[in-house]
C-alpha cells in the first residue's frame, strides 16, 4: 500500500525528526569522505522540508561502531559536507539524546538544521530500545524516514520512533518504494532480471520471487557456478556453495513450470587464480580446467545476455557478472552495464558492487533508477515488507 510522504503533511513551523542514510564511505587512512552520493541523495527532501517552513533534526548511522563512541565515525565531516552542499549552516551535536540535545533543539528556528551524532554509538539503536526511541522521538513533532538503505533493519531510529510520532516517507524513500513496487507489481513486459555477485545465498530469495514475474533470469558472477554444478557441469576451482547446489536445482526446476527461462554462462573467462597478471583464457561451458577458476562470463555469454536485454522492457540488475575489481575479469560486467545504458527499457540497479561497477564506467546517470539500498532493495524484491516501511502511515 502506498505510504504518506512529506508532500501529504503540513510542515509549517514543525520540528521534523528525519532519519537519513549518511553512511558514506570514508578513506581508511585519512577518514575523509570518498563518496558523498548518499548525502546528495537526501538533499531534495531536506530542501523540501526547509522550504516548507520547518526545522530539521537529522539522524543517521555511520559505519559499525557497535554501540560505542568511535572517534573516526563521528558525524562532524558529514555535517561539514552537508553544509557545503546545502549552502546553510548545519549544527552538529555530540550526542543523540540528553539535556544538551534538548536545549539545542529547543532553540531551533524554521529553516535551521541540526545533525545528531552517529546513532550507532548507542547500543540501544540496533536493539530498538523503546526508551531510546522515545527520547529521540521527543525531539520532533513528526518523523520522516528517508533512509531507504536501512529500511530493512528494525532499529530505534528507523522503527522505534514511529511508535511515538506520526511517521511519513521522505522523497527519496517514496521514490525508491514507487519504482521497486512498480517493477514488482506491473512491470512493462518483457521483464528480465540479471543476477550476479558472490553468493547464491544472498540472491536466492529474490530469484525465487522473480520466477513468477520475469520472462528471463540471467545468472552470472560466482553464483552461476553453483547452478552449473547443479546441472553436473564441472566447475574446477570456481566458487561453489556446496550446501546450495540442491536449492539451485530446485529453482531451475520451478522455473520450467513457471515459464521463466534461466540463462547461465555458456562460456567463461578462466584463470589459475583470482589475481592480476595471471594467465587467462576463454573456455566453453563444460571446459573449465579442474585446477582453474571461472572469473567472468565469456564473449558468447555476453552476446546472449545482450540479446536478452535488447528484447526487454524492464530490467532489474543486481550483482557483478565477474570478478570486476580485477581488470582481466571486468569485461562481462562492463559490457552488460554499457548495454543497459543504451537500451530503451526501464532499468533498475541495486547492490553496492554493481553500483561501484557503474560508477567506474560513468554510467550511473544512464540507468532509470539506481537504488540507494542494496540489502533493502533485495529484501523488497523478495516480497518482504521492510520494517522501516511498515511503520509509515498508509495513504
Ligand atoms: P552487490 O554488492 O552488487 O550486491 P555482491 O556483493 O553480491 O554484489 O557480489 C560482488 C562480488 O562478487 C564482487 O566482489 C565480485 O568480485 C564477486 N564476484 C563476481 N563474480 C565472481 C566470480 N566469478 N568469482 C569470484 N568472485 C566473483
Ligand atoms: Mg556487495
Amino acid at each position: 500500500m502506498a505510504k504518506l510522504s512529506v508532500k501529504d503533511v503540513d510542515l509549517k513551523d514543525k520540528r521534523v525528526l528525519m532519519r537519513v542514510d549518511f553512511n558514506v564511505s570514508l578513506d581508511k587512512t585519512t577518514g575523509e569522505i570518498t563518496d558523498d552520493t548518499r548525502i546528495r541523495a537526501a538533499l531534495p527532501t531536506i530542501k523540501y522540508i526547509l522550504d516548507k517552513g520547518a526545522s530539521l533534526i537529522l539522524m543517521s548511522h555511520l559505519g559499525r561502531p557497535k554501540g560505542k563512541v568511535v572517534p573516526q565515525l563521528k558525524m562532524d565531516k558529514v555535517a561539514t559536507r552537508l553544509s557545503e552542499l546545502l549552502g546553510r549552516k548545519v549544527k552538529k551535536l555530540n550526542a543523540c539524546i540528553g539535556e544538551e540535545v534538548k536545549k539545542e533543539v529547543d532553540k531551533l528556528k524554521p529553516g535551521e538544521v541540526i545533525l545528531l551524532e552517529n546513532t550507532r554509538f548507542y547500543k540501544e539503536e540496533t536493539e530498538n530500545d523503546p526508551e531510546f526511541a522515545k527520547q529521540l522521538a521527543s525531539l520532533g513533532d513528526i518523523f520522516v524516514n528517508d533512509a531507504f538503505g536501512t529500511a530493512h533493519r528494525a532499529h530505534a531510529s528507523t522503527v522505534g520512533v514511529a511508535s511515538y510520532l506520526p511517521a511519513v516517507a521522505g522523497l527519496l524513500m517514496a521514490k525508491e518504494l514507487e519504482i521497486l513496487e512498480s517493477i514488482l507489481t506491473h512491470p512493462d513486459q518483457p521483464f528480465i532480471a540479471i543476477l550476479g555477485g558472490a553468493k547464491v545465498s544472498d540472491k536466492i530469495g529474490v530469484l525465487k520471487n522473480l520466477l513468477d514475474k520475469c520472462q528471463k533470469i540471467l545468472i552470472g558472477g560466482a553464483m552461476a557456478y553453483t547452478f552449473l554444478r547443479a546441472l553436473g557441469v564441472p566447475t574446477g576451482k570456481s566458487l561453489v556453495e556446496e550446501d546450495k547446489i540442491n536449492e539451485a536445482k530446485g529453482v531451475m526446476d520451478d522455473a520450467k513450470g513457471k515459464n521463466c527461462e534461466i540463462l547461465l554462462p555458456v562460456d567463461h573467462v578462466v584463470a589459475p587464480e583470482a589475481k592480476s597478471g595471471v594467465e587467462v583464457k576463454v573456455v566453453g561451458q563444460s571446459d573449465i580446467p579442474s585446477d582453474w577458476m571461472a572469473l567472468d562470463i565469456g564473449p558468447e555469454t555476453i552476446n546472449q545476455f545482450n540479446q536478452a536485454i535488447d528484447g526487454a522492457r524492464t530490467v532489474f540488475w543486481n550483482g557483478p557478472l565477474g570478478y570486476f575489481e580485477i581488470d582481466e575479469f571486468s569485461k562481462g560486467t562492463r559490457e552488460v552495464a554499457r548495454k543497459l545504458a543504451g537500451v530503451r527499457a526501464t532499468v533498475v540497479v541495486g547492490g553496492g558492487d554493481s553500483i561501484a561497477a557503474l560508477k567506474k564506467e560513468n554510467l550511473v546517470d544512464k540507468m532509470t533508477h539506481v537504488s540507494t539500498g542494496g540489502g533493502a532493495s533485495l529484501e523488497f524484491l523478495e516480497g518482504k515488507e521492510l520494517p522501516g516501511v511498515a511503520v509509515l502511515k498508509d495513504k
